[in-house]
């Protein structure tokens, strides 16, 4: 067993590898940590790198790869990449779900029978107040793409960012996502986290390497201790959380993440529930 697979066993740090696929996206939500937009700096992660790393993940003793953004689905080679994943691990998807219609969604028709699972943003079955923070239509396109999604049999999550509303307005989400035979445990609620965007509007809750979940990210720029590491704001990437310049070969990150663990107090990501 590898000192990496020791740490997941012990819980020291996550099991899950992230790739940060791209930094652009088609929307320019309020909170969003990576200050994404349609004319931010794309910061593609290549597709031999994520197959390099990929494979030495695996020999490491990852357990699934997650792939955020951005919007991964603006990438023309996603699906192949996913599938890539999916051949070695289980994987889960960030998305807004937004581009899920015309020729994207033929694409996605071969993630079907795949381990590729889709985490897609909402924030409330209010339209208006979902729309207020990711942008006009936003409801629309998601209601309308989940259950297209589900009927290709993907496995469909639901994200919920900013732990507001009311006990009622939060009972709705539930009743919502429920209605699509999304259960319980696939809906995350997750605070907006002060960082990128979200700290340019004075929003959401400061967090330490402590809050966030241990979990290895790579970037076009570095690997990270956690998926909330590679924020930007200004323009520029925050690098607070920067373990390594260096991602492959992926002993490098890998040592100074077992590094930090060592050196981390445990219990912290549990106080803010960010995941
Ligand atoms: S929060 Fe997500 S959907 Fe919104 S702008 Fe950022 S990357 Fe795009």
């Amino acid at each position: 067993m590898t000192a990496f697979a020791e740490a997941v066993a012990a819980g020291t740090i996550g099991g899950r590898l992230w790739f940060y696929a791209n930094y652009h996206c088609n929307l320019t939500c309020t909170y969003c940590l990576t200050e994404s937009s349609p004319n931010a700096e794309r910061r593609v992660l290549d597709a031999e790198t994520i197959r390099n790393v990929a494979d030495a993940a695996v020999a490491q003793g990852v357990t699934s790869f997650g792939v955020t953004g951005g919007e991964p689905f603006l990438r023309p080679d996603m699906i192949d990449v996913l599938l890539m994943l999916a051949e070695r691990l289980p994987v889960l998807v960030l998305s807004n779900a937004t581009l899920f219609g015309g020729r994207v969604f033929e694409d996605v028709k071969r993630l079907a029978g795949s381990r590729v699972a889709i985490q897609i943003s909402l924030d409330s079955a209010a339209p208006d107040d979902n729309d207020e923070m990711r942008g006009p239509e936003n409801f629309a396109k998601v209601v309308d793409a989940i259950p297209k999604l589900i009927a290709l049999g993907i496995t469909v999550r639901i994200a919920t960012t900013g732990d507001h509303g009311t006990p009622a307005e939060k009972a709705d989400l539930c009743a919502l996502h429920r209605s699509f035979g999304i259960t319980d445990d696939d809906h995350v609620v997750r605070p907006i986290v002060h960082r990128g965007r979200a700290a340019s509007n004075d929003l959401g809750v400061y967090a330490t390497a402590a809050d966030l979940p241990a979990e290895l990210t790579v970037t076009r720029d570095g690997a990270f201790w956690s998926p909330f590491g590679p924020t930007v704001q200004g323009g520029r990437l925050d690098l607070d959380l920067l373990l390594s310049r260096t991602v492959y070969p992926l002993e490098i990150p890998i040592n100074a993440m077992l590094e930090v663990a060592g050196r981390k107090p445990g219990g912290g990501d549990a106080t803010l529930a960010i995941r």
